[in-house]
């Protein structure tokens, strides 16, 4: 976490953080390390006394421009228009289709912990004529604006284009318009039909003024233009945008020489890969945000996004692997770490910031978050696929005392969570089914193991006619002394009632799993299993 810490160290005065997003469609999970970076930063930034300001940008004035977000019946009209003149979609009741879209990632985000000070909506924004001081001098600049193109990014626009893009007052397109003259009071535009291949202009032309929300500007403009209007003095942003003149690149020349203003610090943020696919496009499986974050709680996403530092790329394949089982234990690991408990390995540097940035509330008392007492993930897993067992219980006798209200909390969370990964994610082998039948895995039982299942059944036939035939820990009990009693090793013992019920080599605690099973089928399944592999007499 050093590089936040160091970022903080060497600004002085009142902070800006921002960033912007065009509300076009579905939130991608990889989208959210962004707002988790521009959130670690100012909460970095207030730990070091910086009255810091943060601030998310919705660019709804952006125009349509994928087909395959609209109703068929829509595509024809709305193609090219405002975000936010398009109407909602979907009958729930926002006042457009940007709305709509915002307000899903507003949701997320606000889930993730992600709070920002302001949402701003560029529409309001031209509209109230705040960006007309820009517009002037982007247009009294034009020739500047075209040769930053040239020589950053090797775009060639007409001598006649003008930075500028008029909403079409016949039409209602955004992106379907050119500008090629300008008065100093109004601009010349046309429509055209061809100008893009994914929208088709109407035609009109003529003059009007491009201020108070007639126009807005193309969006490398708009960026350098924000960071002007609310004094941005950090924007992180994707790799995508940090390409040698690339979007980045171009918004900074522009802000230098076209708006006289030095840009924003940078700090590019790398991508999330899901299973080996870069996860800033709209194909992908698994991998919406909504679908990730139902699996993944908060905490342990915020950890996801900022255990590696920004310029590292995240390879996460969470699709029948222990991905997020693992991710759930590296954060307890750091957690317990923090708390000062003795843990394996070695520990990254910063992991007590790592650890804090991970938590939701940015004014929790870390020390205590840290010790509280958290149930691993895996074994959780297998637990909750045991009919009956009450989780909160068995949780309390391996902390030792009664659950903290925090901690009930907590469990419920990772409850919630390792069902869904169990629907969604989890190997095979990590669910948990008792075998209706002796599974063919029982043939691996070896001698001593079905000596062992067989001096089992005189318990067993006990525990199931007694008032112990329910009681998770008859049957543990009954398991090790049996063990015991035959000089067998109690890991062996485990094994084979595992490979007798389960047809793998290990599960939970196999007392309770006997305890939860109907005792006539428990005797039954001894007796064959002990029987398993034997030649017959
Ligand atoms: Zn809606
Ligand atoms: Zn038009």
């Amino acid at each position: 976490m050093e590089w936040a810490d160091e970022l903080a160290a060497r600004v002085s005065g009142p902070q800006v953080v921002n960033d912007s997003k065009t509300p076009s469609g579905t939130v991608h999970v990889g989208s959210l390390r962004g707002p988790v970076i521009l959130d670690v930063i100012t909460r970095a930034l207030r730990a070091a006394g910086h009255e810091t300001t943060l601030l998310y940008g919705i660019d709804d004035l952006d125009p349509m421009d994928a087909q395959a977000l609209l109703t068929p019946d829509a595509v024809e009209r709305e193609m090219g228009r405002p975000l936010a003149h398009i109407p909602d979609q979907e009958d729930d009741g926002h006042a457009s289709y940007a709305r709509h879209h915002a307000q899903r990632f507003i949701d997320t985000f606000d889930g993730l912990g992600v709070h920002p000070d302001r949402y701003y909506w560029m529409s309001e924004h031209y509209a109230a004529g705040d960006m007309d001081r820009y517009i002037r001098i982007a247009l009294d600049r034009a020739e500047v604006v075209r040769e930053v193109y040239r020589r950053v990014a090797n775009v060639r626009h007409p001598d006649a284009w003008h930075p500028v893009s008029v909403i079409c007052p016949s039409c209602g397109r955004v992106g379907t318009t050119i500008v090629t003259q300008w008065n100093g009071e109004e601009v010349f535009f046309e429509c055209r039909a061809s100008l893009v291949t994914w929208a088709r202009g109407c035609g009109a032309q003529g003059w009007l003024s491009p201020f108070g929300g007639n126009a807005k500007l193309p969006w490398n403009l708009e960026w350098a233009a924000q960071w002007s209007l609310f004094g941005v003095t950090i924007e992180p942003n994707g790799k995508d945008l940090a390409t040698a003149g690339g979007s980045r690149d171009r918004s900074e020349a522009i802000a230098r020489e076209v708006f006289e203003r030095e840009p924003p610090i940078n700090v590019p943020y790398e991508f999330l890969n899901i299973g080996g696919r870069k996860m800033s496009t709209s194909k992908g499986r698994g991998a919406p945000a909504h679908l990730i974050a139902e699996v993944i709680p908060p905490e342990q996403l915020r950890f996801l996004f900022i255990r590696p530092k920004p310029n590292q790329a995240i390879e996460f394949d969470p699709e029948g692997t222990d991905a997020i089982p693992r991710l759930f234990d590296e954060f307890d690991r750091l957690g317990d770490a923090v708390a000062g408990r003795d843990v394996k390995g070695e520990l990254p540097p910063g992991f007590g910031n790592v650890f804090r940035y991970s938590l939701l509330d940015p004014d929790a008392d870390v020390d205590a978050a840290a010790g509280r007492f958290r149930f691993p993930f895996a074994h959780l897993a297998t637990l909750i696929q045991i009919p009956g067992v009450d989780v909160a219980s068995v949780a309390a006798s391996e902390k030792g005392e009664p659950l903290q209200p925090a901690e009930l909390a907590e469990l419920e969370t990772r409850i919630a969570a390792a069902r869904a990964w169990l629907d969604v994610y989890a190997p095979e082998d990590a669910k948990l089914t008792v075998q209706a039948t002796l599974p063919d895995d029982a043939s691996g039982l070896d001698a001593v193991e079905r000596h062992f299942l067989g001096a089992l059944i005189e318990r067993a036939t006990e525990l199931a006619d007694g008032p112990g035939a329910h009681d998770g820990d008859a049957w543990q009990a009954a398991i090790f002394e049996t063990a015991t009693d035959g000089g067998v090793k109690p890991g062996k013992a485990f094994r084979a009632v595992y490979l007798a019920f389960l047809g793998r080599p290990n599960g939970p605690r196999a007392g309770w799993l006997l305890a939860k099973l109907e005792p006539a089928f428990v005797v039954e399944r001894l007796r064959e299993a002990a029987a398993a592999g034997k030649l017959p007499v």
